[in-house]
């Protein structure tokens, strides 16, 4: 039996291609897993705080709380709420980050300026738990747009106030590099283990998930980060020690 030279022939050739279709499959296969467990999260994200709530009030519906009890029960259903409304929020913006159609609109930015805005908006939270935030830098202008670098920028400042020790520090540091425009928060507080650090960008990923809800977190805040990085073109990098502190870096590309 003589082999036929052109199967040689033909199998090289469908080679890489096959490979390129099985690499690209398996991407698909990749997102469309990623869905289908950020949908499974979501409903169990969502049904939490909705049982506790519906927990609460029907009992005082019931009669059958003592009177001193009222306010306890009324606080758990009141954060319980909010919290769901912070859940939500976060993710409609998750939803629109995902949403190729949707054409968000670039404007020339000053990262500068906006990160004042947000030292300002977040400095109420600060200050009740004794954390000092300062920022240095310059004004450097960048091509984005400006509703996602808010809350990528917000984001991060947030949990370096959120994850802080009493009477610690956040230093914010926003200026032009030989790398690109950055924007560089870092704070003294309760720092990440090695182990969780490639991970805390994954959806609904948290180090200790009772004190991120214990804050308000919903897992969500990194995982928009690093959505808005990927629109930017930029990078995020996270150098953490536990017990001691965190530097996260926004690294634009430049222009
Ligand atoms: P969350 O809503 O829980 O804050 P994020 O997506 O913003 O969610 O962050 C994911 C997890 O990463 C947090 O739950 C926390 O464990 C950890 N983390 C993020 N930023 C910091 C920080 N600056 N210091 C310590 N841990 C952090």
């Amino acid at each position: 039996d003589l082999e036929n030279p052109l199967d040689n022939v033909v199998y090289e050739e469908m080679t890489p291609l096959l490979e390129a279709m099985d690499k690209q499959n398996k991407e698909k296969e990749a997102v469309a897993n990623m869905r289908k467990e950020f949908s499974a999260n979501v409903s169990h994200e969502l049904k939490t705080p909705l049982t506790s709530i519906s927990g609460y009030a029907e009992i005082m519906m019931n009669g059958l709380v003592r009177p001193e009890d009222i306010p306890r029960f009324s606080e758990t259903i009141y954060k319980e709420a909010r919290r769901l409304l912070t859940l939500i929020e976060d993710i409609i913006k998750i939803s629109k980050l995902d949403d190729e159609s949707v054409e968000l609109e670039k404007e020339d930015v000053d990262l500068f300026e906006l990160t004042r805005e947000i030292v300002s908006r977040l400095s109420l939270t600060a200050s009740q738990r004794n954390i000092h935030m300062e920022l240095t830098g310059e004004s450097v202008k960048i091509h984005g747009i400006r509703q996602i670098l808010d809350e990528m920028i917000y984001n991060i400042t947030e949990n370096a106030v959120k994850y802080n020790k009493e009477n610690g520090n956040v230093t914010i540091w926003v200026g032009n590099t030989l790398e690109g425009p950055k924007v560089r928060v870092s704070d003294t507080g309760i720092g990440i283990p090695k182990e969780h650090q490639d991970r805390i960008f994954e959806r609904f990923y948290r180090v200790d998930k009772s004190h991120s809800k214990e804050r308000g977190g919903t897992g969500l805040g990194l995982s928009i980060v690093k959505h808005g990085a990927i629109l930017h073109g930029a990078k995020v990098q996270v150098d953490s020690e536990y017990g001691k502190g965190t530097r996260m870096e926004i690294i634009f590309p430049e222009k």
